[in-house]
């Protein structure tokens, strides 16, 4: 990466940006600092509530890393977070700050600029087809969509703010009306319309048009209530279709969405990226489609990244600390128009980890308003799953059954909502007297039950202090007696087996390992300020901890079997080719000990300290060795020839470990 020569212009001019930035200045402007170390300052984390400072900055190495919630990186990582931005907003807002021009933007090759170019006119599509929809919602043929949103009470200003519109029964007009601005093969990728082809005769030849297959016949739009536009149509008997689309002109566009409710899509911006059409016939047979249908994806829209009304909640969710989450688009669009302003829908489909980290940025807790019960609700159950491993705290609003949100608020109005709002109850509470109201005996075979339907529910939550916790107050509520099933409720709550690895890793790390991870990193850090080492530029006098340790742990492969084997790879693996020794990591695991390990750097690193380091990690792996054949030579029936040899190595293994020098791969055996 330092290779200046395959460094695109932007590449420079962020490493400019980010060398000439002090990220304990910026940071600073946010976050108040104090010095606590001999390159670090701490305080208190701007991404999680806290009393005492677990943030640090590094200021040599320019990256920060909060012991509390994990979040860590580099001064664009801190503003990208902390200003709720994208990274190249995070660049254009560091030049700002440090007075920077910014170069014009630039292509790192043509297919990039043109993927760039069809993004941007696909976005104009769409900006033109919700005009176009929000147009005939309010000529005479929208007078049906027009009674159906005033059926949901929604009024003018609403409708206006959200963009609703209406696409006409006629599958060409929107065609007719963006044809006269956009190239046909835009519109084909805008995810707007179909046409009955198969995929090889997608050469399209322009020009002839051939209307007759008329835009009724729809026989995509098929695929439940909920459905995603995203296959092509196919004639019922493809096969002959074929061989005549053969010999024919290309067939003709029409739009997917006809006789619906349009609700736009927005990503974070507030750009309209996709739509989701409401059916407005009365019977939702195979003529008419799904009663909701959404866009398929297109190089604008990625279904698992977006949050449908996050453009215009996410300013209240972090005012308000809380996001309320809803099923559907209707839902969430009358309990906004109640002036719940926090409030986003998931669009009847399971969160995605995306999502779920998206909405995270603008707060960890959540008011989760649809019924976990109903019917078909597995994808809600994996929506609240995702939202525990996420780490949210969640609440739970249950309504009378009966009833969602949208006929809640017209039916009650908006007080009785913020009441059951601030009724709502802790998810795990939730599903504690769930699980008392299914297993209700007093007796210890239903409480077994409601643990066992309890457990998987825990075993989700990351953190073993709060999983250890919720095995208490279950317990507790259940009024589980035996000590026996409370220490097996504890034990299958806590031992969580990828948690048990995290929370351990880092404690298992040896100090010799330690010293030896700072010396890998020393490399990186030179290059970083621009001093090389005299070493490598070819006089063998000075120091260089770098080199010392990347030779004796390639050459004896010393970190075999260690806690931080995985970091130590990575590390070793970069060799001096990186500036950001914290982007080397390959796990979050891994970072978060590479950060713990450098913002604890105090004495300095000497031959000897790397030297002492390198001999301690001989004696783990002599000591490990030995147990090994040790191990071995117990195992019955072990063959004369065998146990000779290994006898041989036990002894030169106990030779090498009373060597107090341990010299070079000592007692390795061959
Ligand atoms: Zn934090």
């Amino acid at each position: 990466m330092t290779s200046t020569s395959t460094l695109t212009s932007s590449d420079n001019f962020k490493e400019t940006l980010k060398q000439q930035a002090d990220i304990v200045r910026i940071v600073g402007d946010y976050v108040k600092l104090k010095k606590a170390g001999a390159q670090n300052f701490s305080g208190l984390c701007p991404f999680h509530a806290e009393k005492t400072p677990s943030f640090s900055v590094h200021a040599t190495r320019q990256f920060y890393h909060c012991f509390g919630c994990g979040e860590s990186g580099d001064v664009f990582a801190f503003i990208q977070k902390v200003e709720n931005i994208t990274f190249p907003e995070a660049v254009r807002l560091l030049a700002q700050k440090l007075g920077v021009p910014m170069p014009k933007v630039g292509f790192s090759s043509p297919a990039e600029a043109r993927d760039a170019q069809v993004r941007m006119a696909l976005l104009d599509v769409h900006v033109r087809a919700a005009a176009f929809f929000q147009e005939c919602l309010r000529r005479p043929e929208g007078a049906n969509a027009r009674q159906y949103l005033k059926g949901r009470g929604l009024d003018d200003e609403t409708i206006a703010r959200f963009g609703i519109g209406y696409a006409p029964d006629s599958g060409f007009l929107l065609r007719d009306a963006l044809r006269r601005e956009f190239d046909e093969e835009l519109l084909r990728e805008s995810g707007l319309f179909s046409w009955k082809e198969s995929s090889q005769e997608k050469q399209v030849l322009r020009g002839a048009q051939n209307d007759k297959n008329g835009g009724g016949s729809a026989q995509d739009d098929k695929a439940g209530e909920n459905a995603n536009a995203n296959h092509e149509e196919r004639t019922a008997n493809s096969g002959s279709s074929q061989l005549a689309a053969r010999f024919s002109p290309p067939a003709a566009i029409y739009s997917k969405f006809r006789n619906r409710v349009m609700f736009p899509i927005g990503n974070e911006q507030g750009k309209v990226i996709a739509f989701t059409g409401r059916t407005l016939s009365a019977s939702t047979d195979e003529k008419a489609g799904p009663k909701y249908l959404n866009s398929p994806e297109t190089p604008i829209y990625s279904k698992s990244r977006v949050l449908f009304n996050l453009d215009h909640a996410k300013e209240a969710i972090r005012k308000l600390e809380y996001s309320i989450l809803v099923e559907g688009q209707m839902d969430c669009i009358s309990v906004y128009a109640a002036g719940f302003h926090n409030v986003i829908a998931s669009s009847g489909t399971a969160f995605t980890e995306l999502q779920a980290k998206l909405l995270g940025r603008f707060s960890k807790k959540v008011v989760v308003n649809f019924d976990p019960d109903t019917a078909g609700a597995r994808a809600t159950e994996r929506t609240l799953g995702l939202l525990v491993e996420e780490e949210f705290n969640i609440q739970v609003l249950t309504l009378e059954t009966g009833f969602d949100p949208d006929l809640f608020i017209r039916r009650k109005g908006k007080d009785a909502y913020a009441a059951a709002l601030k009724h709502s109850q802790q998810y795990f509470d939730y599903l504690i007297d769930r699980a008392r109201a299914m297993f209700p005996g007093r007796n210890s075979e239903s409480k077994v039950k409601a643990v066992n339907h309890l457990l998987p529910h825990i075993q989700r939550v990351p953190s073993r202090i709060v999983r250890d916790g919720l095995a208490l107050e279950i317990s507790q509520k259940l009024g589980i007696d035996s000590a026996v099933l409370r220490q097996e409720l504890k034990h299958a709550a806590t031992s969580r087996s990828a948690t048990q690895v995290r929370a351990t890793a880092e404690a298992q790390v040896t100090g010799a390992e330690r010293v030896l991870i700072r010396a890998l990193a020393s490399a990186t850090q030179m290059q970083a300020g621009g001093e090389r080492s005299s070493t490598r530029e070819g006089t063998d006098e000075e120091f260089d901890p770098a080199r010392q340790a990347q030779y004796a742990l390639q050459s004896e492969q010393l970190y075999e079997g260690l806690a931080s084997q995985s970091l130590m790879e990575s590390l070793l693996e970069a060799g001096t080719e990186t500036s950001d020794v914290m982007a080397l990591p390959k796990t979050e695991q891994d970072r978060r000990l590479l950060a713990s390990i450098l913002m604890h750097e105090e004495e300095e690193l000497t031959p000897e300290t790397v030297e002492g380091a390198v001999r301690a990690l001989r004696r783990i792996y002599l000591r490990r060795r030995l147990e090994e054949v040790q191990g071995a030579l117990q195992r019955p029936g072990l063959p004369l020839e065998n146990r000779q040899a290994l006898l041989q190595e036990k002894v030169s293994l106990k030779r090498a470990l009373m060597d107090p020098g341990l010299g070079e791969a000592a007692g390795r055996a061959s």
